[in-house]
């Protein structure tokens, strides 16, 4: 089946007299059985479980939800043994910069940052390496590392390879079928789609690597609520929908932007002279929702943009059905790995794209 037919049927109860849907259950124990470990934390329940078939299915693999994107990202960069060489990203999302900065500040991990769509730099920094993470698009900076090279390369190497593949969603990038160990989504984002929830998810290929993080999702507990794994549910149905209109929309944007007279640049690996288009074209079904614009201005102007948006919110976060901007180097992290202080942030929605562009005009203006 195709992956818009699997998100509509995979997780659903499938014996006669069941709902349709996965139930909610909410509760902590399960009755005794023989079982090793009847407690929600441990077990699968049918809401988590139905979820959780949805997300391995996307990925073709194995999957695991957690309570957050950043408590997946914390339970493979504090899973590492004390000691193991991690090649990082130098720019990437604010979040998991800081949490692998944070593991080497208490002694646990020695850091490479590398700029991660330099493929020469990812390469030289492999040597003795035991992690090698990536993001198939990065935030907010919307490059594109050459997924499959820097993969074979770090599993040479020894290293296991996971990818954020937030940006590019599930439908666009297949990282485990390019040869990676785990992929990680913020399901927050496209996944649930609606701004409504907090969730992340690890998918694996690997029996053994699935065990091991499952004991250890059990003892850290970074396990997703009853109400959220139904609503993610629910929200993934619809991802293929809306990710096809919400990236159409972004790519006319992207597209008028590129001659707006406010715009410096326009950072959107679907236009053909962006520096990811190639990389982009080769290994996406899709270029994604996401698009960076460089005002011709300062900072203030670029506040002072969002400050006028009237359809899109200026807010933080991105994935949902309504656009988002936001001016990224308000950050400090951010500014610090180098985002222009003039970058504004879009993630675009499913509004009508001539409204969108109304709006963003004016704001520009
Ligand atoms: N990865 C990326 C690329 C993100 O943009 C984010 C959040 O913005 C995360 C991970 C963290 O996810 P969460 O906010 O669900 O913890």
């Amino acid at each position: 089946m195709r992956r818009e037919s699997l998100i509509v049927s995979a997780g659903r109860p499938e014996q006669p007299g069941a709902p349709l849907n996965a139930p909610v259950v909410l509760a902590a124990p399960l009755r005794h059985t023989s079982e090793d470990n009847p407690y929600s934390r441990a077990a699968t329940t049918e809401t988590r479980g139905a979820l959780e078939d949805v997300l391995g299915a996307l990925d073709g693999g194995r999957a695991l939800a957690y309570a957050s994107g950043m408590a997946a990202i914390a339970a493979i960069a504090e899973g590492r043994p004390t000691g193991s060489v991690a090649v990082v990203p130098h720019a990437a999302y604010s979040g998991a910069v800081s949490i692998f900065a944070h593991e080497r500040d208490l002694g646990r991990l020695t850091l490479r940052p590398v700029p991660i769509a330099d493929t020469d730099a990812v390469l030289a920094a492999l040597d003795g390496a035991g992690l090698l993470w990536l993001e198939a698009m990065t935030n907010p900076l919307l490059e594109i590392p050459d997924l499959p090279v820097l993969i074979e390369a770090a599993h040479r190497a020894g290293a296991l390879v996971c990818v954020d593949a937030t940006f590019a969603s599930p439908l666009n990038v297949r990282p485990l079928e390019l040869g990676a160990d785990v992929v990680m989504h913020s399901v927050t984002k496209y996944l649930a789609g609606h701004s409504d929830l907090l969730m992340g998810s690890l998918t694996v290929g690997s029996d053994e690597l699935y065990e091991q993080l499952k004991y250890r999702r059990m003892l850290t507990g970074a396990i997703p609520g009853a109400l959220e794994c139904f609503l993610a549910l629910r929200g993934i149905r619809t991802l293929a929908l809306r990710m096809e209109r919400a990236q159409a929309n972004a790519a006319e944007l992207a597209r008028r932007l590129a001659t707006h007279p406010r715009v410096a640049r326009v950072r959107y690996p679907g236009l053909p002279d962006d520096p990811g288009h190639e990389r982009a074209s080769r290994l996406f079904g899709g270029y994604g929702a996401m698009v960076a614009i460089e005002l011709d201005g300062s900072a203030e102007a670029a506040e002072a943009a969002c400050d006028r948006v009237r359809l899109i919110n200026h807010a933080t976060s991105l994935g949902g059905v309504e656009s988002l901007i936001e001016r990224r180097a308000r950050y400090e992290v951010d500014a610090g790995f180098g985002t222009p202080a003039n970058l504004l942030r879009l993630s675009v929605g499913i509004e009508h794209v001539e409204d969108l562009w109304a709006d963003l005009d004016q704001a520009l203006r």
